[in-house]
């Protein structure tokens, strides 16, 4: 089964400060971080979304291509 994940493009980690992993759980009440263990409940999305658009990325995907870059 194919994972999706959707990614908040442009994010950054208050944790990590990585930029575009932020991701949405399925429910859009949590965002986490695919890097770190940063997660955060009823996250503030409207100032997120003011600057950022919602990816839907394959997770699969997502890590062939960090692990390209890296
Ligand atoms: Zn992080």
């Amino acid at each position: 089964m194919k994972r999706f994940v959707q990614f908040i493009a442009g994010a950054i980690c208050p944790e990590c400060k990585s930029k575009d992993t932020i991701a949405l759980n399925p429910s859009d009440d949590e965002i986490y971080c695919v890097k770190c263990d940063f997660i955060e409940k009823r996250p503030e999305l409207k100032d997120l979304k003011k600057e950022s658009e919602i990816k839907v990325i394959n997770i699969q995907d997502f890590k062939k291509n960090r692990d390209k870059n890296q």
